[in-house]
C-alpha cells in the first residue's frame, strides 16, 4: 500500500517537538493571542522575506480578510483563476465581491497573464493569483498588469510555502498573500489554521483588526469584524515544524524529478515549469486522456492518487450563478488530471513501484 499522502508519518517525523509544544501551551494557561502566535508570526513572517505576518484561523479566511481590508466587496470584481480550489473562488463571495475567472495556461495550470486584461471592467479591484500544486503563478506580467490598471494582487499561496519566482519567496511577491496551514499542506498544522504574510503595514493592522472582532482594544470595536484568530496551540505546532520545511521541500523536489524522469516518454502530460522558478512541489499532477481507467488500476495496486480538482468551481452547484460558462481550458484540465503520491516520507521505492505500475498500465 503507498497512501496518497501519510500525515501520520510526516507529524510523526516532529512526534517530541509537537509534543513538548503542546505542553508548553497546556501549561503556560494562555490559549489564544499570546507569545505563540506572535514567535510563529516573526518566524513565518521571516519565512517569507515579507515585514509583517498576521496569523489567521485558515486560508480560505486569510484571503477574505485581505479583500475586506483592501475594502474590496459588494459591486466589485476580482479576477480569479477558472483552474483552482473552491477556497479561491469563495473569498471573493465572502467579501461580497463578484470572482471573475480567468483560464489557465495548460501545461503550468496557473493562470494565463494573457488573458487577464481582457477581463478588467470598472469595476475590477483585484486579481488572486494562485501558485497552483506549489509552482508560482508568473508573476512579473501579472504585477505589471495590475500596476497599469491599479489593481491589488493577492496571492493565494495555500499550496506554495516556499516556493521562489525569480529568486524570491511566495508571499513576498504580490500585495498581500494568503497561506493555509490545513493539515494536509506543505506547511500543516494540527487542525485549521493559516496566515497573511505582506510588506503593506497598514493592510497587516487592519487584517489583524477584522479577525480579532474589529477590536485592537478589548471590548473596544472599531468595525464589523470577525472571529478568525490563530489560536496559541496551532501557532505552537507550526513554529515546531517551520524549521523542517525547507528540507521537506527539497525531498519532494527529489521525488519530483525522479518521476519527471521515469515517466518521460510515455503517453501522460508532466508538469512544466516555467523558467525562473521553483516549485514547492505541493502536488506532482500528470495527465492522461486515460484519467479514470488509470486511476482505477493504480488503486488495484494498491498507489493512492488524488483528482485536484474533480470539478471546476464554474461547474459547482455553489456557483450555479455560472451555469452555461464555458472555460474549456479548465474543464480539460478537471477531466485529465491525476495526483501521484508526493511528501517527505515517501521513499525512493515508493517512487519506483509508482512509475513501474503506471509503465506497465500504458505500455
Ligand atoms: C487549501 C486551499 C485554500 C484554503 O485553505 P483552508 O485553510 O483550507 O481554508 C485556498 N486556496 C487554495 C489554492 C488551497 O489549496
Amino acid at each position: 500500500m503507498i497512501p496518497f499522502l501519510d500525515l501520520k508519518a510526516i507529524n510523526a517525523a516532529h512526534r517530541s517537538e509537537l509534543i513538548d509544544a503542546f505542553a508548553r501551551v497546556l501549561d503556560s494557561g494562555w490559549y489564544i493571542l499570546g507569545n505563540e502566535g506572535k514567535r510563529f508570526e516573526s518566524a513565518f513572517a521571516q519565512y517569507c522575506a515579507t515585514q509583517h505576518c498576521v496569523g489567521v484561523s485558515n486560508g480560505l479566511d486569510a484571503l477574505h480578510l485581505i479583500l475586506r481590508a483592501y475594502g474590496i466587496g459588494a459591486g466589485d470584481e476580482v479576477i480569479v483563476p477558472s483552474n483552482t480550489y473552491i477556497a479561491t473562488w469563495l473569498a471573493a463571495t465572502y467579501a461580497g465581491a463578484t470572482p471573475i475567472p480567468v483560464e489557465p495556461r495548460l501545461d503550468t495550470y496557473n493562470i494565463d497573464p494573457t488573458l487577464i486584461e481582457a477581463a478588467i471592467t470598472p469595476r475590477t479591484k483585484a486579481i488572486i493569483a494562485v501558485h497552483l500544486y506549489g509552482q508560482p503563478a508568473d508573476m512579473d506580467p501579472i504585477m505589471a498588469i495590475a500596476e497599469k490598471h491599479k489593481l491589488k494582487v493577492i496571492e493565494d499561496a495555500a499550496q506554495a510555502h516556499g516556493a521562489l519566482y525569480k529568486g524570491r519567496k511566495v508571499g513576498s511577491l504580490g500585495h498581500a498573500a494568503g497561506f493555509s496551514f490545513y493539515p494536509g499542506k506543505n506547511l500543516g498544522a494540527l487542525g485549521d489554521a493559516g496566515a497573511v504574510a505582506t510588506n503593506d503595514a497598514e493592510l497587516a493592522e487592519k487584517v489583524r483588526v477584522l479577525t480579532n472582532y474589529g477590536s485592537k482594544v478589548k471590548y473596544h470595536n472599531e468595525v464589523k469584524g470577525f472571529n478568525c484568530r490563530l489560536d496559541e496551540l496551532q501557532a505552537a505546532l507550526l513554529s515546531a515544524k517551520l524549521p523542517y520545511l525547507d528540507s521537506e521541500t527539497k525531498r519532494r523536489k527529489e521525488i519530483a524529478a525522479k518521476y519527471s524522469e521515469g515517466l518521460k516518454g510515455l503517453p501522460l502530460v508532466l508538469p512544466v515549469i516555467i523558467e525562473g522558478a521553483e516549485s514547492a512541489w505541493h502536488l506532482f499532477v500528470i495527465q492522461s486522456q486515460n484519467r479514470d481507467e488509470l486511476q482505477m488500476q493504480l488503486t488495484e495496486r494498491g498507489i493512492g492518487t488524488m483528482i485536484h480538482y474533480p470539478i471546476p468551481p464554474h461547474k459547482q452547484s455553489a456557483y450555479i450563478e455560472f451555469v452555461g460558462m464555458h472555460l474549456p481550458i479548465s474543464e480539460q484540465i478537471h477531466r485529465n488530471v491525476l495526483s501521484l503520491p508526493i511528501g517527505p516520507t515517501v521513499t525512493d521505492e515508493e517512487v519506483e513501484q509508482v512509475i513501474s505500475a503506471i509503465k506497465t498500465q500504458l505500455r
